[in-house]
């Protein structure tokens, strides 16, 4: 509707959105699909609060970023709290971790969750202001690179049980306390003579956060990405190894993976690896993280080595519907009921409710008086069979199963009702 002819109804928030019962069977499949795999693969649910004290994104997320400088909600309270909601799940694992001694658990504690972030993104295509996302987390006391590898894993099998093939994973390696601080002054040189031809934030990032710099997407910092010294010349040889190590896990699992020096995820807490993944003919990932080895120490726990990736669930259902992806199993046709009369109509409820509790799935058309229409509504469901209770059979307790192929009807006894069904069920 163009803004001319839009009438004054009240209108969902930009960048936010109705999940209408039309895609519902699709976000049904994903969030059947995550519990499965976090299953599979031993992690369990959490969920956190919406709203958390703005302060623990601005210590562990960062502030020179993006999603806590300017894209988040804050809520002021009266008594002066600052409040955010929440725009990403990993700060609140963490803290969760910390506050109900989640350290005391056999390590690793292996977390996922899934729900909703807020982000006060430009809208565009891909970008929401709520948006849905899942999440893995791998908490543990070493820095074992088969967890970056799990977590990785994770991902990929989940976006892979909902027919999206032709994974990508782009990966990189930003080093560790040891060995990072080198490589910013490498970036801080290079890009100091050029700061007057960058874009106004990566001007004034240049000297903060430099490693930003890299995944700036505007055109004009294009060009002088491509001489920028690479982080995996300057790491550590802890980091090395480690870095190896996982490429040779991903390897092994036959995942596909393209090395990507300009990868660095803009939040102020991942060390080591860096991931995301793509699916053919869609710009956007679909999903990314992690290594965050020093944020449950940064939030006061004690040092926590830990890994972690988040989907973004509005995404995976754009990619399934850009490339009609069919989810949709065979579904199990309902049984249809169909009423005639007042008196049968006044019975029917508590009818259908002894159906219900014995595991026959019904479907009523207690809006609709005509026979005709009832029996065509249940030719459009493909209904197997047809329950046909009128007023002679609710006067004689019984009812009239019907065949909806054949055509050919049984009179029974309401007591036997049940009976009845299974047996023309087979
Ligand atoms: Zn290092
Ligand atoms: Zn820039």
């Amino acid at each position: 509707m163009s803004k001319s002819v839009k009438k004054n109804y009240p209108q969902s928030l930009k960048g936010m959105h109705d999940i209408l019962p039309s895609d519902q069977y699709i976000w049904e499949k994903i969030r059947n699909n995550l519990k499965d795999i976090a299953g599979f693969y031993n992690f369990l649910r959490i969920d956190t609060p919406l709203l958390e004290e703005a302060a623990l994104f601005e210590r562990t997320t960062g502030q020179d970023t993006d999603i806590v400088e300017k894209q988040m909600y804050i809520i002021k309270t009266s008594k002066g709290d600052r409040l955010a909601l929440r725009p990403e799940g990993t700060p609140s694992v963490a803290r969760a971790y910390i506050q109900h001694g989640l350290s005391h658990l056999a390590q690793p504690v292996k977390l996922y969750y899934e729900g909703s972030m807020f982000r006060r993104e430009q809208p565009q295509a891909g970008r929401l202001r709520q948006l849905h996302q899942a999440g893995f987390e791998i908490i543990s006391n070493a820095d074992d690179p088969v967890y970056d590898a799990q977590t990785i894993l994770a991902c990929c099998r989940l976006i892979e049980s909902l027919k999206i093939k032709n994974l990508n994973i782009h990966i990189n390696s930003i080093g560790c306390k040891v060995c990072r601080p080198n490589y910013r002054r490498k970036l801080i040189d290079y890009y100091k003579p050029l700061a007057k031809s960058l874009c106004k934030d990566c001007s004034r990032r240049s000297v903060n956060n430099p490693l930003r710099l890299l995944d700036c997407k505007t055109p004009a910092c294009q060009p002088f990405k491509e001489g920028a010294p690479i982080m995996l010349d300057s790491l550590c040889a802890n980091c090395g190894k480690h870095f190896k190590a996982v490429l040779e896990y991903i390897e092994s699992l036959g995942l596909s993976y393209t090395l990507d020096h300009y990868l660095v995820r803009g939040l102020d807490y991942y060390t080591k690896t860096v991931f995301e993944i793509f699916t053919e003919g869609i710009d956007l990932a679909i999903g990314g993280g992690g290594r965050y080895d020093y944020l449950i120490a940064m939030l006061g726990g004690r040092h926590s080595p830990a890994v972690g990736a988040a989907l973004g669930l509005d995404r995976l259902v754009d990619v399934i519907k850009t490339k009609e992806i069919n989810l949709l199993g065979k579904i199990k046709p309902k049984i249809a009921f169909i009423h005639m009369g007042d008196l049968a109509k006044r019975k029917s409820l508590s009818l259908i409710e002894e159906l219900r509790v014995s595991g026959i799935d019904a479907v009523d058309f207690l809006g609709k008086d005509s026979l005709n229409a009832q029996l065509s509504l249940a030719n459009k469901l493909g209904s197997p069979l047809a329950l046909i209770f009128g007023q002679k059979e609710a006067l004689e307790e019984d009812i009239i199963i019907r065949d909806m192929k054949t055509g050919s009807q049984e009179t029974v006894p309401l007591k036997r009702i049940v009976k009845g069904i299974r047996r023309k069920m087979k």
